[in-house]
């Protein structure tokens, strides 16, 4: 895998592009400066890695936009050695962008073919994100609570067992909504059994489905 200058040059420009469209948090735009995105698709498709798109990473799942992943993970607020849980590893390029911002990173995968494959390059980039294929329905007890959550596929309703791994005062990022577009949500857990929730705008996902695929 190379990373060369003409790369590099692509991300400056993309994170220019996303300065542009309202991204704002500086270590967010440094992650997205320095993880190479092109890793993280099929060779055809190197080319046109640092455009604002999704593309295809098999499974019949998609790599989300560099604008969706700068978004959600502003939305976070990350400080370093944050426990963060994300619903949805896929090619792992979120993954390695929570990472590269220091956050402790557990990320669960539906599919297993895309699990196997992002548990073959991320380490490569060094970084050591736990990973695990499983049901993003059930979230991750025996690693919880976490500080923040990050869901990356449309959820049809929040999760209970999500809101119940998530600390008190933690964030929850989500889209919510079934059909082609989900509404993005941002949780705030306020005490044990409460939440608030603000709404955030549309963006368009695949959809987080129940149980395991082969
Ligand atoms: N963050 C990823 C997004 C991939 S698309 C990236 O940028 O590459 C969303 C992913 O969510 C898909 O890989 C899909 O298989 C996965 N997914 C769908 N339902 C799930 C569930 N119930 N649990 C865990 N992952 C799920």
């Amino acid at each position: 895998m190379i990373d060369n200058y003409r790369h590099k040059g692509l991300r400056k420009k993309l994170v220019e592009e996303l300065r542009e469209k309202g991204i704002k948090d500086e270590a967010v735009l440094a992650a997205i400066n320095t993880v190479p995105r092109h890793f993280f698709l099929d060779a055809v498709f190197t080319k046109q890695a640092y455009s604002n798109m999704a593309f295809q990473i098999g499974a019949g799942q998609t790599i989300s936009h560099p604008y969706t992943v700068a978004f959600q993970s502003q939305l976070l607020e990350i400080k370093k050695g944050d426990k963060i849980l994300e619903i949805g590893t896929g090619s792992g390029f979120q993954t390695a962008i929570l990472a590269e911002m220091g956050a402790k990173v557990f990320s669960i995968e539906r599919q297993r073919e895309l699990y196997l494959k992002t548990n073959r390059i991320i380490p490569k980039l060094g970084y050591n994100p736990k990973l695990k294929y499983g049901d993003g329905y059930k979230g991750w007890p025996s690693f919880a609570p976490f500080d923040k959550m990050i869901v990356t596929c449309g959820a049809p309703f929040i999760p209970p067992a999500l809101i119940e791994q998530l600390k008190v005062g933690g964030r929850l990022v989500i889209p919510l909504g079934e059909g082609k577009e989900q509404e993005m949500m941002l949780i705030i857990k306020t005490g044990p059994e409460t939440y608030d929730e603000k709404k955030l705008g549309v963006f368009s996902f695949v959809p987080m489905l129940k149980e395991t695929a082969k």
